[in-house]
């Protein structure tokens, strides 16, 4: 259904509802009036941003960095390097990956 068709059924309606005979012709032109109007009526008016389309896009941008995060080399994807060395063994976070085990490319 276009949002033609849709303005139509609600302004034959809302006429039918007040008591308003309209041919199905003068129904057609005030519905294109109507649709007119939401038209600059939505052009002109102001949109403060949804938080939550704007929390579901941060949440979508933070899966798609976590999704690019590849396997850290350095550690094997451990996130933490085992020196061992002639005198002492160690184990430290891994630089790279800050312990991760995974980073952005
Ligand atoms: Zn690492």
């Amino acid at each position: 259904m276009s949002s033609i068709d849709l303005w139509k059924e609600m302004i034959a309606e809302s006429l039918e509802q007040h008591g308003v005979m309209a041919t199905a012709e003068q129904i057609n032109l005030i519905a294109e009036d109507a649709a007119g109007i939401a038209e600059s009526i939505s052009e002109h008016s102001f949109h403060p941003a949804d938080p939550m389309v704007h929390e579901l896009a941060e949440s979508q941008k933070a899966l798609k960095r976590e999704r690019e995060k590849v396997a850290c080399v350095p550690c094997h994807g451990s996130g933490f390097i085992e020196t061992s060395g002639p005198y002492h063994g160690s184990t430290s976070q891994c630089w790279k990956c800050r312990g991760e085990g995974r980073h952005t490319p």
